[in-house]
């Protein structure tokens, strides 16, 4: 069964009344199989399943999507109910609050903020874009109180930074990142990808091919990291990239001679268009 709050009252209220833990996904809506891959994760383990649908204000800079960013509730509760057939007893409570101020009542209020990892990559081209999210996230942290709350590696520094930021603030919730879900022809699943003209479509895949071309170079093998390196170097030839690096997995640090770990993080541009992608490999 699928229930729909549109007022923090009512989330309150619902979260009152479960006796189990429940499992938490938290969304900006245009759902896709990306996102109902978090779903269902969750629900394999909680019968009571909180996902939240948000377009959160905070999260956009002003030159922003956040008003064409694409809203589709309806469509949105059919996917998590043909889901939820697969799933005989269990339940989803969709927090969609009709207004931000059911989330954010006090206008500007507190920012949770987690200083570092939210400056770099993303953070350095959209400044405050972390702290928008930890604020929100923290926000729907404490009205629901999950167990475990799932996110998509998709969006690989946001992962790090809800991680760091629970660490932070001790919060006693598991978050678990999940892989990324792609087309076929290799570009992540994104809300954004239907601002794509299917000449622009076409062009993205070189985002994806990058990332497999340079996982491929490096080949677990730490030795190949330069070698890597240099062929990014000259990927970078093209403009449309906004970055294309290495990192550490866990710390994001650009210093990867000892990591055990590396994500190769990038974002390629079209027009307005930010398509973001990373892939992980584990050096020996
Ligand atoms: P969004 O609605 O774009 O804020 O995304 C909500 C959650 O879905 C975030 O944890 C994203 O990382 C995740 N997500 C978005 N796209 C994908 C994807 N293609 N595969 C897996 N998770 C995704």
């Amino acid at each position: 069964m699928v229930k729909v709050v549109t007022t923090t009252a009512e989330l309150i209220s619902a979260r009152l009344q479960e006796k189990q833990p429940v499992g938490f996904v938290p969304t900006m809506g245009n759902l896709h199989a990306g996102h109902i891959s978090l779903l269902e994760t969750a629900l394999k383990k909680f019968s009571s399943v909180y996902f939240s649908i948000f377009v959160n204000p905070k999260q956009f800079g002003p030159n922003e999507d956040f008003n064409r960013y694409p809203r589709t509730l309806k469509d949105d509760i059919n996917l998590i109910e043909e889901l939820l057939q697969k799933f005989p007893g269990s339940h989803v409570t969709v927090y969609a609050p009709k207004d931000p101020a059911e989330v954010f009542p006090e206008g500007k209020g507190q920012t949770v903020s987690v200083q570092g990892l939210s400056e770099m990559l993303e953070g350095a081209i959209r400044p405050g874009h972390f702290d928008g999210v930890t604020t929100v996230v923290y926000r729907l942290f404490e009205l629901i109180k999950p167990e475990k709350a799932y996110f998509g590696l998709k969006d690989y520094q946001q992962y790090v930074v809800i991680k760091q930021m629970v660490k932070d603030l001790l919060l006693p919730i598991e978050v678990v990142g999940l892989p990324i879900i792609r087309e076929t022809s290799g570009l992540a699943l994104s809300s954004r990808n239907q601002y794509l003209t299917p000449e622009q479509k076409e062009v993205s895949l070189i985002l994806s091919k990058s990332l497999k071309e340079v996982t491929g170079i490096l080949s677990g093998e730490r030795k190949n990291l330069e070698k890597a390196n240099l062929r990014i170097k000259e990927l970078l030839q093209d403009k449309n990239w906004n970055y294309l690096e290495i990192r550490d997995a866990l710390t994001l640090d650009t210093n990867t001679t000892n990591s055990k770990n590396v994500t190769i993080l990038a974002v390629y541009q079209l027009g307005s268009t930010r398509l973001l992608d990373n892939m992980q490999t584990e050096l020996q």
